[in-house]
């Protein structure tokens, strides 16, 4: 079951070429947040918020695509908390955007 959680507002980095896109849906497939969707043969970003910038979009797409920061910033910090079992950290020192 994918998480539906949406973080951050308006912060991820993702972007989507549509121009680039052949429509072939693995970035679907990989996304563990169904933040992407096809249309018209065509991905479209249909949940911004709740990308978690892993970046597995951006590794499988075979038309260069999209783009992400991954591993970086808040998202990230919380990603890898999961793993380590500390707190989270990242580098945004507490800012509008914690
Ligand atoms: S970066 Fe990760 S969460 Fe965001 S759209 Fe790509 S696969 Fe989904
Ligand atoms: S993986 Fe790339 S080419 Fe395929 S649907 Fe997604 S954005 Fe388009």
């Amino acid at each position: 079951m994918k998480l539906m959680t949406q973080y951050l507002k308006g912060v991820s980095t993702l972007s989507l070429s549509t121009e680039n896109c052949v429509g072939c849906g693995e970035c679907l497939t990989v996304c563990p947040r169904d933040v992407l969707t096809v249309s018209d043969g065509k991905a479209v970003i249909a949940s911004l918020d709740s990308c978690i910038e892993c970046g597995a979009c951006v590794l499988n797409c075979p038309a260069n695509a999209i783009q992400v920061n991954a591993g970086v910033g808040c998202a990230s910090a919380v990603i890898a908390s999961w793993f380590t079992g500390r707190e989270p950290v990242c580098d945004c020192s507490g800012g509008e955007c914690c």
